[in-house]
């Protein structure tokens, strides 16, 4: 760890101006992934902003029905808020099948947003990685990549997005919340983080000195039968190889609604639009469900030791969508 200087900014703004005047400066909240980075000398910040005494603390309705998560609210706090589990549900099985419940305690809603990819060769400065110098070099394109992605790499880096919360958000077409000295911003949510092209060390469309204030969900995602479902190596404290947010709404048989997001396969959440497009207005059937799998993952582009994600993706919609329309009820 090296050594930074530290303050306790008393709002947002103050926050954000500090930062602007110090690029080098990093903001901290519950540190659940910052610490870890700051340990083996990925980041040294030249001072940590602590903005976890900020007031961005609470779960609140607005007036046009939406549900205002502020940036500091933990994740136990969103997993076991009423209003989520019984609106949002595939939000609170999303944050609780991941990490253990230790860290959901200090993790915040903000920080999730920015937490980065657990690719060992990103943590392991023995060896070159463009995410952490950029024009190094991607040894995971030709090592080991099982758990690496299938959608939207790039020649420069194949690592994938480790949050589960963050599909559950990219599926309820969140909107993020920020501050900074220029004023305030509204960021859909599938625009937030980016895919990795030629610039893999930016993870976001955050602007310099932008501090993320809230997310906020809007009232036309409220799905009471939202599911999560995450595969992966060991049933806790693992992330995906593959999950899926997805919800659907049936009139009779006929698909009037669906959402469908995937984790564990792309550098960011993974919205599959196309795969909704072709579902809408079809009969809730084996075919429409495999047809949509099949368009949902059309665009891959498997690595040498992770072909068998493309298959596991198609599986896991096609039975999220099902448990979906019985009800829901996936962790
Ligand atoms: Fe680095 Fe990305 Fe390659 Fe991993 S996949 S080694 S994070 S450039």
């Amino acid at each position: 760890m090296n050594n930074f200087t530290y303050c306790l900014p008393k709002s947002a703004l103050e926050a954000a101006n500090q930062k602007m005047s110090d690029p080098a400066a990093q903001f901290i909240a519950g540190g659940t992934n910052l610490v870890d980075r700051l340990k083996v000398f990925l980041d040294k910040p030249s001072q940590l902003i602590d903005i976890s005494q900020l007031n961005l603390q609470t779960i609140e309705t607005t007036a046009d029905g939406s549900l205002r998560l502020g940036a500091l609210v933990t994740n136990t706090k969103v997993a076991e808020n009423q209003d989520i589990r019984r609106h949002y549900p595939m939000l609170a099985r999303a944050i609780l099948s991941g990490a253990s419940q230790q860290i959901r305690n200090m993790a915040t809603v903000g920080g999730n947003l920015l937490q980065r990819t657990r690719c060992p060769y990103y943590y392991d400065r023995a060896f070159p990685c463009n995410k952490r110098e950029p024009e190094t070099g991607c040894p995971a394109i030709e090592g080991m990549n099982r758990n690496h992605a299938i959608l939207g790499s790039s020649e420069h880096c194949v690592a994938v997005h480790p949050s589960d919360m963050c599909v559950a958000l990219a599926a309820l077409d969140a909107v993020v919340e920020v501050i900074s000295p220029q004023g305030t911003r509204q960021i859909p949510f599938s625009d937030f983080h980016r895919l990795p092209k030629n610039r893999p060390e930016k993870d976001t469309h955050l602007e310099p000195g932008e501090l993320i204030t809230a997310v906020t969900l809007p009232d036309s995602s409220k799905n009471p039968s939202g599911v999560y479902l995450k595969i992966r190596d060991r049933a806790s404290y693992s992330f995906a190889l593959v999950s899926v947010a997805a919800s659907i709404n049936l009139d009779g048989d006929k698909i009037e609604g669906v959402r469908v997001a995937l984790g564990g396969v792309a550098h960011k959440p993974w919205r599959a639009t196309e795969a909704e497009e072709f579902l809408i207005g079809k009969s809730f059937e084996e075919n429409s469900l495999t047809e949509a799998a099949d368009i949902a993952l059309q665009q891959a582009q498997p690595l040498s030791q992770n072909q068998f994600k493309v298959e596991l993706a198609k599986r896991a919609i096609i039975r999220a969508l099902k448990v979906s329309a019985q009800g829901g009820g996936i962790v």
